[in-house]
């Protein structure tokens, strides 16, 4: 069975990430999100708030599931047995920063661990989890880059009622 692993912050997760997602899932059996903890971003949504969005956008993909990890993916692979990481490539200033992460994960796995990249949809090239917070935290319209749970978990963070616009 081919399994991957879809790590990252995912705070909160976009139409970016789930357009990665949707695509991924028909090229693996089995594709595990994972909400990583250890990130040194700061972030708004803790690990289980950001677990739960995840799962509320993929209720209709059956073999999608969601974790979260604290510590090195490598040994979330290992204690999953998965050699497989899934990134996604918005632009070539993703593309430095992707391959000695990959590069890592590589060394430090003893060439277990190997990962693929999927490039952006065009459409979502320019959106990133920042950008969300930073509009949303102005009360800005973010209706086209999240969908409609996380616009209203956005809403409750920042205490707006607006539909954010
Ligand atoms: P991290 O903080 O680990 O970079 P993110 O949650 O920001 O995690 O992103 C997780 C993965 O999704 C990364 O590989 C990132 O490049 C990718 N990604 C983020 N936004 C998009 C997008 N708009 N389109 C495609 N891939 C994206």
């Amino acid at each position: 069975m081919k399994v991957a692993v879809y790590p990252g912050s995912f705070d909160p997760i976009t139409l970016g990430h789930l357009d990665i997602i949707r695509r991924a899932s028909v090229m693996f059996d089995k594709l595990i999100v994972v909400v990583m903890k250890n990130s040194a971003k700061t972030s708004l949504f803790s690990p289980d708030e950001r677990v739960k969005m995840i799962e509320d956008c993929v209720g209709d993909l059956d073999n999608i599931t969601v974790d979260s990890y604290d510590g090195l993916l490598i040994d979330y692979c290992k204690k999953e047995q998965i050699h497989i990481v899934l990134r996604g490539l918005r632009a070539i200033t993703d593309f430095e920063y992707e391959l000695q992460i990959a590069q890592t994960n590589r060394e430090l796995s003893h060439n277990n661990v190997d990962t693929v990249f999927l490039t952006t949809n065009l459409i979502y090239s320019y959106l990133s989890s920042s950008s969300v917070k930073e509009i949303a935290g102005y009360d800005g319209d973010v209706s086209g880059m999240v969908t409609e749970n996380v616009l209203e978990r956005l809403r409750e963070k920042y205490g707006h009622n607006s539909k954010g616009n």
